[in-house]
């Protein structure tokens, strides 16, 4: 990967970048395309990340089909190049350094799941210095991500732009992700309850003509959660600055003000996440 770097840097090639996990659906794939469209060369990464699963999550589970990945990326074209390293390559043991983010662990994923920022700031830090993108390509569902890797390379001079691209959605509306096809299908049914919710808030918070609190907004998301039994769990509720994903007690929009509104919850056993981005938040992070 190094040496085919190297000679892209020789040919003035821009790179642009998509990291995944695999498992790829058309949500990846809207990232390559952007990407493609944008640069000369494009590589995408496909590497199950262990650091950024806590303990009891479904790292074993988490699926992986990289033929099926290659097939798929082979079949829409742009891809130049895919880097998909094994787990002791990117992991020798014994490391002394990694990428921790201050302020962050407490918000929104870090609840429930204590090592996913360091892990993830880590493993793109890793793979940014191996691949040597010109810019970057995240998807907007994981929104959290997207704002500490824009911090990231802020804070830490790297010299790649980190790129938000919309959510790719089913036609109800549920955002695409690995793990719908966990759904039972009557869960599967329900499941677009949580951008519903989401985007009913939304709606409140732009059209109030007044400035609104947390718990109000909370409160209208929950509301639509609690319409729909099989929702089992609502993790958290989180309405949060875009510049640091800290939690906000009020936003004003009629003083051009700006917002995070993200959520996870689990229909059964199923793990779903969404956000809307409200406000001057959308312009701000989609840059
Ligand atoms: P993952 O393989 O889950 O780590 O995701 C790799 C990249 O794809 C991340 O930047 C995700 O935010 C992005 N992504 C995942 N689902 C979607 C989606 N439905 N629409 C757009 N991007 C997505």
């Amino acid at each position: 990967m190094i040496a085919h770097r190297d000679n892209l840097t020789k040919l003035n090639q821009s790179v642009g970048f998509v990291p995944t996990m695999g498992a790829l659906h058309s949500g990846h794939l809207s990232l390559v395309k952007k990407s493609s469209d944008l640069n000369n060369t494009t590589i995408v990464s496909i590497f199950v990340n262990p650091s950024q699963f806590s303990k009891g999550e479904d790292l074993d589970k988490y699926p992986r089909q990289l033929e099926a990945d290659l097939a798929l990326l082979r079949s829409i074209g742009g891809v130049d190049c895919v880097f998909a390293p094994d787990e002791k390559e990117m992991y020798p043991g014994n490391a002394l350094c990694h990428v921790e983010p201050s302020d962050f662990s407490a918000i929104c994923e870090g609840q429930a799941r204590p090592d996913f920022f360091r892990g993830v700031a880590t493993i793109v830090c890793k793979l940014f210095n191996i691949v040597r993108p010109t810019a970057s390509y995240f998807g907007q569902k994981d929104i959290s991500q997207c704002i500490l890797l824009q911090r990231m390379v802020r804070d830490l001079n790297m010299q790649v732009a980190v790129r938000v691209c919309a959510t790719l959605r089913e036609s109800d509306g549920l955002a695409m992700s690995s793990r719908n096809v966990y759904l039972s299908p009557s869960e599967r049914a329900v499941a677009p309850v949580l951008f519903k919710a989401l985007n009913e808030a939304k709606l409140f918070c732009e059209t109030s003509g007044r400035v609104v609190t947390r718990p109000e907004v909370q409160a209208r998301v929950n509301a639509v959660l609690a319409t729909e039994p099989q929702v089992s769990q609502v993790e958290y509720v989180s309405f949060a600055s875009h510049e640091n994903m800290k939690e906000v007690d009020k936003f004003d929009f009629a003083a051009g003000g700006g917002a995070v509104l993200s959520s996870a919850i689990r229909i059964g056993k199923v793990r779903l996440i969404d956000n809307v981005l409200i406000g001057s938040a959308h312009s701000a992070i989609s840059n």
